[in-house]
């Protein structure tokens, strides 16, 4: 089981960051990868992950709000955010994307900033994690023009012609607590939909808790809730589910192996 997109460095999780992790352990999962929302979160978020190799996997990215808060510094925003790739330590690039929601920048200047990333990734060869809100057909004419690049559509919420549009560019999908929603018909007729091997799972936390635990703070844990709501109305066991999603996630991210449990593998011989 792999939380394929959470946001570990939020302040809501300062206070018990560790207890989260551990009950996310307890919980069955293998990994979770948390999104670096702009430089300086990304290099929290990459802490993260150091100190807790194989577990936390994180990511680096300009998303529309950081893009936004950027203004007329973007292109030093984008050089920064090169270099912290180059360094390493990131499985993907990410979170990049179009919020027409908000539409805090101009869509022309959203569709360039996503461009700009996509190029970016496609030079360094990693795959993106896309935030898009009410943009389907510009994120996937943007897409298009970048046809080497491969990635997913997180959070997704469209409906199955949105869905079917990303899948034949070669994109995976991730859905969260979203599934559990009472008026999220369109969304969970797309993830019925998603081919096994092009499906994720993810919490977003400490957004969208799933129900019946909706509004509250929510975790990597409650990507069982999750799992088991997709693995209802896909008519698979949680395990498979589980098995098939977290295969994916590794796939897309290129994880290694977690460690084995304790720490006789790694303490040298003496
Ligand atoms: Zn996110």
């Amino acid at each position: 089981m792999i939380d394929s997109h959470c946001h570990l460095t939020d302040p809501r999780f300062s206070a018990d960051r560790e207890a989260v992790l551990e009950r996310a352990r307890q919980a069955g999962l293998a990994a979770c990868v948390t999104i670096g929302t702009g430089c300086a979160d990304a290099r929290a978020a990459r802490e993260l992950a150091r100190a807790a190799p194989g577990f936390v996997h994180c990511s680096a990215g300009l998303d529309p709000f950081s893009a936004h808060a950027l203004g007329s510094a973007f292109a030093a925003g984008l050089a920064e955010l090169r270099v912290l790739l180059s360094e390493g330590g990131f499985v993907a690039l990410g979170e990049v994307g179009l919020d027409y929601h908000y539409d805090l920048s101009p869509r022309r200047v959203q569709g360039e900033q996503l461009a700009a990333q996509l190029g970016l990734a496609e030079e360094l060869g990693l795959p993106v994690v896309i935030h898009v809100r009410e943009a389907h057909a510009e994120l996937a004419s943007a897409l298009e023009a970048f046809p080497r690049v491969r990635g997913v559509i997180h959070s997704f919420t469209g409906g199955p012609a949105a869905a079917a549009r990303y899948l034949a560019l070669g994109w995976s999908l991730a859905f969260n607590g979203i599934v559990t929603f009472p008026k999220a018909e369109e969304v969970r007729a797309a993830a019925a939909l998603v081919p096994a091997d092009r499906l994720l799972v993810e919490t977003d936390s400490p957004y969208l808790a799933p129900v019946p635990r909706r509004g509250q703070r929510c975790e990597p844990a409650d990507v069982v809730q999750v799992l088991a709501r997709l693995a209802a109305l896909r008519l698979v066991t949680v395990e498979a589910l589980a098995a098939t999603t977290g295969e994916n996630a590794r796939r897309l991210f290129r994880l290694p192996l977690s460690p084995p449990a304790g720490d006789a593998a790694v303490r040298p011989a003496v």
